[in-house]
Parts: structure tokens; sequence; C-alpha cells
């Protein structure tokens, strides 16, 4: 069933069934009382405090968005202004002014205490961490399943960094790489905030898949619409609803159709603010890329959030070297953006790889390779065989140029023109 959902993206016929939505406003089934603008958006308002939960301890059920308050109607929609609602709660901790989303530079001074956190219709007070839900609100009531947020709100001020993974549902390292990161935190010592969502494409991920049920890949979707495709809505709310309260972005992903990535970033080295953020990652190579429409990072980047892809390892596996390398480098993103100050020995700069180019298999056959991932190659230099079973060839690779193997496939069975090898090229050191 997966290889039949790979690149099959003609199913733009259903498009069609969306011109019945003429009003602007919510998707969901039960509105289906004639144009009416006035129509309450069920946005969630930032009501409850979060429980304060110790991410350590093992997990009672997530606890998932409140319903729409029935006296939140008149509410404007922005988002801002649950900040200071907290005050009707009586919350102690809740500062009146509306919530930063650009956080100044940290500078050397008392730390300053922390605002609440409003996402997802709680809030997080400074000091604690809890878990919350995401609903896209696009299944049958009652079907709907919360996915997870992990929230960590320091009890001082600082930026917001989001972590997300598995948008694509078959990549599962960052999963582990989110829970490892997240659960090592200490509220009361972090400065700032850290959002996690371990598993953002829950229905793919349940169904050991990289697309959503409509066989679309929710990364070319971002930042989606209210009134688009499956994916457009799903990518539209996850963005609306947390991407947007973010100060950085880290899309954890992994290779595809096994193939296995070097622990990497892509990231768009044009972009300077970009560029600066690339140099908080440890010991990790950079893959120049200005990433494609529809991406989550580049989205985010359009928003003005600083984003980029962490890479590492291949799909539907643990592996736990690269779990480590993601978990290491984004401890080291903390330290260096003055969230957390742990003793933290830097490795020396990785390369930016400003080019890359694949090499593929020019015959079909068994695919072995003879270089690792990593491994430093030069032009002409074999990089594995393709042995044709039937007639016992075998075929050469060739590297077509000097480099670096940021990523190639695990050995397997190939046809010609299977992308065999990603080549890192035209390096240049780091921060310069
Ligand atoms: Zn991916």
């Amino acid at each position: 069933m997966l290889a039949e959902l790979a690149e099959d993206e003609s199913v733009e016929d259903v498009e069609r069934s969306d011109p019945l939505q003429e009003a602007r406003k919510s998707p969901t089934p039960k509105e289906h009382s004639p144009v009416k603008k006035t129509v309450a958006k069920p946005r969630e308002k930032a009501k409850k405090v979060a429980p304060n939960i110790d991410l350590k301890d093992v997990a009672p059920v997530p606890t998932p968005e409140p319903p729409p308050v029935p006296d939140a109607q008149d509410e404007p929609d922005t988002e801002e202004s649950d900040v200071s609602k907290a005050q009707e709660d009586g919350d102690p901790a809740a500062v009146p002014e509306p919530q930063e989303l650009t956080t100044p530079e940290p500078e050397d001074k008392e730390p300053e205490r922390a605002k609440n956190l409003a996402l997802l219709g709680s809030e997080v007070l400074p000091g604690t961490s809890t878990r919350l839900g995401w609903s896209a609100g696009i299944q049958i009531a009652g079907l709907s399943q919360p996915t997870p947020v992990l929230v960590v709100n320091g009890a001082n001020a600082g930026p917001t960094l989001c972590l997300t993974s598995t948008i694509h549902g078959d990549e599962l390292n960052g999963i582990e790489i989110i829970r490892q990161t997240m659960y090592d935190l200490d509220p009361e010592t972090l400065s700032g905030a850290v959002v996690g969502i371990p598993i953002v494409n829950l229905p793919g991920f349940q169904q050991g898949s990289r697309y959503l049920p409509d066989r679309r890949d929710l990364n070319r979707h971002f930042p989606g619409s209210k009134n688009g495709s499956l994916a457009d809505r799903i990518a539209n709310s996850l963005f609306e609803k947390v991407i947007q309260y973010c100060d950085m972005l880290v899309d954890i992903h992994t290779g595809s159709l096994k193939r296995t990535n070097l622990p990497q970033l892509r990231a768009d080295m044009n972009n300077p603010a970009v560029a600066e953020f690339t140099r908080g990652f440890d010991r990790m190579a950079v893959v120049h890329s200005t990433g494609s429409p529809g991406m989550l990072r580049t989205a985010a980047v359009n928003a003005g959030i600083r984003a980029v892809t962490l890479e590492a390892g291949e799909s539907h596996r643990i592996q736990e070297h690269q779990i480590d390398a993601g978990v290491n480098s984004l401890a080291s993103l903390m330290e260096k953006q003055k969230m957390i100050s742990r003793m933290f020995v830097w490795g020396d700069p990785e390369p930016v790889y400003y080019d890359s180019a694949w090499v593929r298999a020019n015959h079909g056959g068994i695919l072995f390779s003879k270089v690792e991932l990593g491994a430093k190659v030069s032009e002409g230099e074999i990089l594995g065989y393709i042995a044709d079973p039937i007639t016992n060839a075998q075929h050469p690779i060739a590297s077509s140029s000097d480099g670096r193997i940021i990523g190639m496939a695990v050995d397997q069975v190939v046809m010609a023109g299977f992308a065999a090898y990603h080549i890192g090229t035209k390096a240049k050191v780091s921060g310069e």
C-alpha cells in the first residue's frame, strides 16, 4: 500500500467538492446554515490554566483542547488578547502586556520573569510544563483525536522554540529526539519556552505512511488555507494555532524511500537570520536549500520565524546514533540562544554545503554500497555497485564530484534512475 501512495498526486478531482463553501468560515460539518458571515469562529480562547505536569512522570492522557467557549463570541481574532485574560482567573503570575513574539537578544542582567504562554486554549504559567492537544477540526464529531503538544514554559523570559516531527508519518527519529530534549528541561531554570509536537501527522503515523489520508504530502501545504484541501486545512490549523507563536522552529525529518541522511540541517543560507541561526547547532552539517513552496520551514521563514529542517537517518526506524546527534544539537541550540546554561563542549564547525546533487543508478539490480554515510569522496570514486541477479553483471556507480556523502540509499533492489547517493559539494567552513 505504501508504494502505491508514493508520488500519486492525481487526486485533484476531489477539489471539486469545494464550491459549496462560499462563506469564509469554519469548515465544521455542522455549519450547514446558509451563508452568514457573523457566525462566531470556534476559535479557542485561553481560559484555562494548564496543569503543571512534570514531563518526567509517566503521563496521564493529554488534555484535549477545550471546546469553544460560548461567552467568547465577541472576542477579537488576535490571540494576543488572551494573555491579559488570565488576569480574570486570578492568576498571580500573569502579566497584562501583550505577548512578545520576538524576543530581544538576551542580555547579561537579572533574568526577566517569563509571561504566561497562551496556547491552544490554555495558559501555561511560567516555570511549568504541560501537555496540550491540537485538533485540526477535520474529523467527524467524536472521532477527533487531539495531537499531543508538549510545552515547557520557563520561569525566565526568552524566545519560544518550536520542535516538530513526523509531518511525514513514517519518519520516527524526531519523535524520540523531541522526547529526550523536552523531558530533560527544567522549567525553573529555562529561559523562554519550548513547544514540541512529536507526531504532527498522527493519521499517517498510525498507518506507517508518509502521507495524509488524502494521499497528500502535508509538507507541501504550509501555511495552508481554511477552505482548501484536507492537507491545506490541517496545515493552516497547525500554523495558526501553534507555529505562528514560535520565534524559532526546528522541523525534524528523515530520508525517505529507504534512504538515510547524515544528521544535517536544511536551511536557506541566503537568509541572514536563518544562516546565523544554523550556527547554534553543534556538529550539524548544513545543506543550503531555499526549500520548496509549501514546506513548513519555508512558510515559517516567510512568517519571520527562524526555521530549519533537521534531517536525521532514515524513515521507519529508531536510530540511536542519529537521535543522539539531534538531541545534542538541540541542546547546543538552546544554550546558544541562552535558554539553558549547561556545560557544553562544542565540536569543530561543520561545513556548509552550498550545493548538492544526487548520483543515480544507471542499471536495475541490487545496490551494494562501498562507502558509508558521511564519507568524503572524490570525483570518479566508486561508491557502490549494482549487481544484476540474472546476468551477474556488476555495474559500478561513480561519484560525480568531490564532496561528502550527506545522504544515501540503503542496500536494496533498485531500478535505473534511482537516486542512490546525495553528495554535498562546494564546502565552506561556517562561522566566518
Ligand atoms: Zn520528511
